[in-house]
């Protein structure tokens, strides 16, 4: 039974409006956090990397590569927020601690992190993407964080791109992390709500449920956060790029096209037919043609959309993530206190 008011999953309140409908799901904000969430749905796992043509792509471009060329490869294709992030671990860790990545996908960020000189380990629902990686050699598990190896190394700092935005109880979650490796800071990203496209009225079929639960503020992932037992928590938004204004239209264009599989929009039939398109293209013999204007196109983009993306910077528009970077209350004060001064020139740090 569905309700027009609910409780919010994060900070409690009841005062939490109905914001829209989308198909059977009701999605609500709360008043207090701003927290908004899907009404009465438990989190599903859903493969993108078999339905939506370009995760379905680049994931098989990703599974083609040898380690070496992931490695070099790796900073390169990663969004925005996931390459601050490795700027900040390699600004605060030494060469060789270990970084786990919860929910690590095609493995690029684990791929990064390597070629940066850490040592990293991988947990991860896919069982595609675990086997795709553990053949290449990287150390990654089909594991939830609770049944994380006992014998496997205590991390130096945990990362989750992308993930929270997906579970039906984010704070349980967050605790279990905590619970889990207490010592390790933690650096998530998840979609922003400044994001350039939000500003125009286009929010991507990604962001809606089943696909997306929950969707985030600043003050909500504080909350989040904090009541997980997190004792600092600082937000930073990523500077829009052109690459990114390009990601937005072409995945405007796909949905307009009926080839974005993510919402449930499509028919079963609709859904077999991209997955039929995608692993034509896998076969195919122009693959490695589409790689390439893949790649240029992006390039290009880059230039192209530059002139745009400066307006939306100056707008106060942000990127598609935030990261988030959330300290455990055992981490260590006297390092905290001078690398807060280095955190503080580059994070706004707002309450
Ligand atoms: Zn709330």
């Amino acid at each position: 039974m569905l309700h027009k008011v609910a409780k919010c999953p994060v900070c409690g309140s009841e005062n939490a409006p109905l914001l829209e409908r989308s198909e059977s799901f009701l999605i609500l904000q709360c008043r207090r956090c701003q927290l908004q969430f899907a009404q009465g749905i438990r989190e599903e796992y859903i493969d993108v990397y078999t339905t939506d043509p370009i995760y379905a792509i680049t994931t098989f471009r990703a599974s083609e590569m040898s380690l070496k060329e992931m490695r070099e490869r790796g900073y390169h294709v990663l969004p925005e927020a996931q390459k601050q992030a490795l700027l900040w671990l390699r600004r605060h860790l030494n060469a060789g601690s270990t970084i786990i990545d919860i929910g690590h996908g095609a493995g690029w960020f684990l791929a990064a992190c390597e070629q940066a000189g850490f040592n990293v380990v991988g947990l991860e629902a896919s069982k595609d993407a675990v086997t795709m990686l553990l053949k290449k050699g990287f150390r990654v598990v089909l594991s939830s964080v609770e049944n994380y190896p006992d014998n496997w190394p205590e991390p130096d700092a945990v990362t989750l791109f992308e993930v929270i935005e997906h579970v039906s109880e984010p704070v349980e979650l967050l605790r279990e992390i905590l619970y889990r490796f207490p010592r390790a800071p933690l650096l998530l990203s998840t979609p922003s709500p400044r994001r350039w496209n939000l500003y125009f009225k286009y929010r991507e079929p990604f962001d809606y449920p089943p696909n997306h639960l929950t969707r985030w503020s600043v003050r909500s992932i504080k909350v989040a956060l904090k009541k997980a037992g997190y004792l600092s928590v600082y937000v930073q938004f990523v500077r829009v790029t052109g690459e990114d204004i390009y990601a937005r239209i072409r995945q405007f264009l796909l949905q307009r096209f009926k080839l974005e599989a993510t919402p449930l929009t499509l028919s079963l039939v609709e859904k077999q037919r991209i997955t039929n398109i995608v692993s034509r293209i896998k076969r195919s013999r122009i693959k490695q043609w589409m790689y390439d204007i893949y790649d240029i196109s992006n390039k290009l983009s880059k230039l192209f959309f530059k002139p745009l993306s400066l307006i939306f910077n100056t707008l106060g528009l942000s990127g598609l993530s935030m990261l988030v970077i959330a300290l455990p209350p055992t981490y260590e004060k006297s390092t905290m206190i001078c690398r807060e001064t280095k955190v503080a020139k580059n994070f706004h740090r707002r309450e």
